[in-house]
């Protein structure tokens, strides 16, 4: 099964990917995390991605589409992954399609977090992160309203959307996914 993650910084997707990546067996690719260890090798890359990261910018499409494909292999076309901050505006949804098709697969189920606006400041603020300053945290909503909401309607529209509340705790949340992933 390939499951989607979308839900706006601060959500707590990275969270819950891991616990139910460990709960499904699968694996669980993060492309922030991706870009991260990128940027501490100091890698061209990283670099790349460091100067839209630290403005609170999605990197650029092509960049993030082709470093996906990279890590995404027959492990995961076979068995199944979960995607966490993947695809993250419609052409990425679209470049996803196309590598899964390719592979045989698709994706089976979106899970999309919904969490209300002052719960996810104070959560960007209490983890300390160097990309989670006031400024950044704005402009990264900025983006995710602009490129990364239209991915919800293009999902809603193949009728594989879940909607979740993520204003819980955490296990509360993991709940809400577990029954969206068991109806599915
Ligand atoms: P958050 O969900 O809190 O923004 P992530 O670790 O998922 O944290 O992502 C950190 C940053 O990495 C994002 O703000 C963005 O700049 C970049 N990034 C991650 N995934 C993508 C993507 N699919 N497309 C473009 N940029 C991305």
């Amino acid at each position: 099964m390939i499951i989607v993650f979308v839900g706006p910084p601060g959500s707590g997707k990275g969270t819950q990917c891991e616990l139910l990546a460990k709960h499904l067996g699968v694996t669980h690719l993060s492309t922030g995390e991706l870009f991260r260890i990128q940027m501490e090798s100091g890698s061209e890359l990283g670099r790349v991605a460091a100067s839209f990261i630290d403005h609170g910018n999605l990197v650029p499409d092509h960049v993030t589409i082709d470093i996906v494909s990279e890590s995404l292999g027959e492990a995961q076309f076979n068995v199944g992954c979960l995607l966490d901050g993947f695809p993250r505006s419609v052409p990425q949804a679209q470049a996803l399609d196309a590598l899964l098709a390719e592979n045989g697969c698709k994706v089976d189920l979106v899970l999309a977090l919904d969490v209300d606006r002052d719960i996810l400041v104070d959560r960007m603020l209490e983890r300390k992160r160097k990309d989670d300053t006031l400024e950044t945290i704005q402009q990264r909503f900025e983006s995710y309203e602009q490129l990364t909401r239209p991915l919800l309607d293009y999902y809603q529209n193949r009728e594989i959307l879940e909607l979740v509340d993520g204003n819980g705790s955490i296990d509360d949340v993991f709940e809400g996914i577990q029954k969206a992933v068991t109806a599915t």
